[in-house]
């Protein structure tokens, strides 16, 4: 028996009014999720803990069950493995930024104009400093990046020189704790600093860049520090072997760093339901981000939402004859709702469909019609070793 999550990142919202105090998962038009919460078992999720507020990365460790409070070590790291970084325990890694600054490096842009080319030849640049011990920095999606620091007597416990606002000055990294360790780093990052301006303000780019009327990307500003995390192999956890179908960097970063087999998710909605099936044939697990929901309650667009759950509904129809003889789980990781623009701490909607589930009386799957179900309310922490016993994969505790 094959267990499948498909995660609709942010996709429970709250009452709109302009719906008539509606969600757009009760508006919508989805045949097949309704039929498969009429199948199956209902209830409601926390992901963390009543109200807690969370990010992506955060859930997904919670939903593949490895505890956050105990896992997480900041976003860097995940995000470097996303991008198909290998990082060492001892590593430091931090999410970058290009960014434009004046003279006195005041942040003009946090975005560099939103640079899309010439990234590789400054990636190159910057890679040729020397800040006095070992590091990668690499280009990722448009003005994005990653600064790995390598090396022993290193720390994460440093501040950013990302000031999060234009019109200020980039910010010195500071030391977060009282060892040599973080007085050291702090003092490579702001090296870097200086040394990333003195060869990116007047790299070739930059001046094609000035030409074309474009901002100069002549700053990386730096965020979210974090060491390598150890996590205990998900194959050897759970026994079983196990793929992560998604997009976002921090969702494939977790995965590699679980050791699961990670797979670009496609665009096309169909083609994704294929890729989940393709990658069944080779493992008893996977999860299948679909980030899109999460971008439209970003943007506040419930309409967007509505179209993507519509949209989503369609590939969902290719698993009505797998949970026959297979395990299905759809849920939220967290609320994105289009009035927040902005993940919020609400419980999710989850349904469990499956050969041996005892189903229940919910006929729609919404924030409010789950509440009847019989799964009631669970943690996402839970969920594994809910989904490994009704595969009948657990041992017995006890005699
Ligand atoms: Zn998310």
């Amino acid at each position: 028996m094959k267990i499948v999550f498909i995660v609709f990142d942010g996709l429970a919202d709250r009452p709109i009014k302009e719906l008539g105090n509606k969600t757009p998962l009760e508006v919508a038009d989805k045949p097949n999720l309704d039929k498969l919460a009429k199948r199956g078992i209902n209830g409601l999720l926390d992901i963390i803990s009543p109200g807690k507020r969370i990010g992506s990365d955060v859930a997904h460790l919670s939903i593949l069950g490895y505890d956050p409070y105990k896992y997480y070590t900041g976003r860097g790291p995940l995000e470097a493995s996303g991008i198909g970084l290998e990082l060492n325990s001892d590593d430091v890694a931090f999410r970058a930024n290009f960014a434009t600054v004046s003279e006195d490096f005041t942040v003009i842009d946090r975005r560099a104009g939103r640079i899309s080319e010439g990234t590789e030849e400054l990636e190159k640049a910057i890679n040729e400093i020397d800040i006095g011990v070992d590091f990668i920095f690499k280009a990722s999606v448009a003005h994005r990046g990653v600064l790995v620091l390598r090396g022993k007597g290193l720390s994460d416990k440093v501040s950013d020189t990302d000031p999060h606002e234009v019109g200020v000055k980039v910010m010195e990294a500071k030391p977060l704790e009282n060892t040599a360790e973080a007085k050291r780093t702090a003092e490579i990052i702001n090296e870097f600093t200086r040394k990333v301006y003195e060869v990116l303000n007047n790299h070739r780019v930059n001046v094609e860049r000035v030409r074309k009327g474009k901002l100069k990307a002549n700053m990386i500003l730096l965020r979210g520090a974090g060491r390598t995390p150890c996590f205990e192999p998900f194959k050897e956890r759970y026994g079983i072997n196990g793929a992560c179908i998604a997009k976002t960097a921090i969702i494939k970063g977790i995965a590699r760093l679980l050791g699961m087999e990670v797979i670009d998710s496609r665009e096309d909605f169909m083609e994704r339901g294929k890729q989940v099936f393709e990658a069944l044939e080779r493992n008893d697990f996977v999860l299948l981000n679909i980030k899109e929901p999460d971008e439209a309650g970003h943007d506040g667009n419930y309409e967007r939402k509505i179209k993507i759950i519509e949209e989503a509904d369609k590939m969902i129809g290719m698993f009505l004859d797998y949970v026959e003889e297979n395990y299905l789980v759809v849920l939220s990781d967290h609320t994105t709702p289009v009035s927040f623009r902005d993940h919020t701490g609400d419980e999710v909607p989850i349904l469990i469909a499956g050969p041996e589930v005892r189903s229940d009386d919910v006929t729609t799957f919404s924030e409010r019609s789950v509440y009847k179900g019989y799964l009631n309310r669970i943690r996402a922490l839970d969920l594994m070793t809910y989904m490994l016993n009704l595969t009948n994969r657990l041992e017995k505790y006890g005699a």
